[in-house]
């Protein structure tokens, strides 16, 4: 009978096949079939963000489509390199609101907490690429503990938020250990993870993950999908371990021209997401202002237009919200949909899912 460590070794060794048999390295994008234009960026595009993805997710590239919406996320265009007046290397102000190194601290009961800045999976969309590039560093115990201190001295604090980089980058002993040391401190009551390894490195979500995130406190994953394409059985195996251990799955998406900027596209990722995978669908963030990113931003009035149809669509579960993250650490702001037209008193003009404009009369007792 195989024993757990055997078992354990096993699994193990699946996931680091598909790290080692995949991109790490810009040099190693020369064995791919990227197009001229796409070679002759990937040396500047990668000075400005690393190039990393696994090959389970470089497999889902289907490289006779130029626009195909897994190749836009990972392999480096020569658009990168375009960095458009009023882009931002801190687009939400990530910085401003550090009081300690690898912390974050902008609404009173959460904290976003960076135990590593490092990521299975490089996405060159990402609003944090410059921290990943210019900070870089992997996790250590001593790198965290100020962060760990602030929380503990901040009892409004409710929910620690890992985050970075990515969280489940890192090997189970120092998850577990992050956990513990959270779960010390009595006032947090959730353990939130934002990670795209189910999603680019699902064989990583072994038993051995599992169990080091379990413990005293709820725990939430968020998972950052952001098209139909990436939901595939291996997707759906990872997302069911961790479901099955009890954790809430979320899921956040980025609006991405060429990606998923349709809504045909967005109806496909939401459903398959609540369906298949059993992840509500939570944020669908506008593209924020990372430099070097243009080429994939939509207009704002795009994506209202996308949750408005998207509304009339899918069922409430299968909704996310639309929302901008405004720069200057104003928060998540919704986008909309807004359906009210007009008040007027107590008479206000709403637009129903039909389009149609109704008046609807408020009645408040005194
Ligand atoms: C996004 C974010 C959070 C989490 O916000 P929710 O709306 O609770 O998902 C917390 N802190 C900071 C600084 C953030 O950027
Ligand atoms: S996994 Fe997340 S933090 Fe890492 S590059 Fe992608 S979007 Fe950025």
């Amino acid at each position: 009978m195989p024993n757990l460590k055997d078992a354990t070794r096993a699994a193990d060794s699946a996931w680091q096949e598909d790290v080692r048999a995949g991109v790490r390295h810009v040099r190693d994008l020369a064995s791919l079939p990227l197009s001229p234009a796409e070679r002759e960026a990937a040396q500047a595009a990668a000075a400005l963000h690393k190039v990393r993805a696994p090959k389970a997710y470089l497999d889902l590239i289907d490289w006779n489509d130029p626009a195909d919406p897994i190749r836009a996320q990972v392999i480096p265009s020569p658009g990168e390199l375009d960095e458009a007046e009023g882009e931002l290397g801190d687009p939400i102000a990530d910085h401003e609101f550090s009081p300690v190194p690898r912390l974050t601290h902008r609404h009173a009961d959460r904290v976003l907490l960076f135990p590593t800045y490092q990521c299975a999976v490089y996405c060159r969309f990402c609003f944090r690429k410059e921290s990943l590039t210019s900070i870089g560093r992997g996790y250590t115990r001593e790198a965290l503990e100020p962060a760990l201190a602030y929380i503990s001295d901040h009892p409004e604090i409710r929910e620690v938020i890992l985050t970075g980089g990515d969280p489940l980058s890192l090997p189970d002993k120092a998850l577990a250990e992050i956990r513990a040391r959270i779960e010390d401190i009595a006032h947090v009551r959730l353990l939130r993870l934002h990670t795209r390894v189910p999603v680019a490195l699902p064989s990583r979500i072994t038993p051995g993950l599992v169990a080091a995130l379990q413990g005293r406190l709820m725990v939430t994953v968020v998972t950052h999908f952001n098209h139909a394409r990436e939901i595939t059985d291996a997707t759906e195996v990872a997302c069911r371990a961790l479901r099955q251990a009890g954790f809430v799955m979320l899921n956040q998406s980025v609006l991405l021209k060429g990606v998923n900027d349709t809504v045909e596209a967005l109806e496909e990722l939401c459903r398959e997401l609540m369906y298949r995978l059993g992840i509500k669908p939570y944020y669908l963030h506008h593209g924020d202002l990372a430099r070097g990113m243009a080429h994939r931003r939509t207009t704002i009035a795009q994506g209202q237009a996308l949750v408005e149809a998207l509304r009339a669509r899918l069922s409430g579960i299968c909704n996310p919200v639309y929302v901008l993250d405004l720069p200057d650490g104003g928060g998540k702001v919704p986008l909309g949909p807004c359906h009210v037209e007009e008040q007027d008193g107590q008479r206000w003009r709403i637009r129903g899912l039909d389009g149609q404009v109704r008046t609807y009369r408020e009645i408040v007792g005194e």
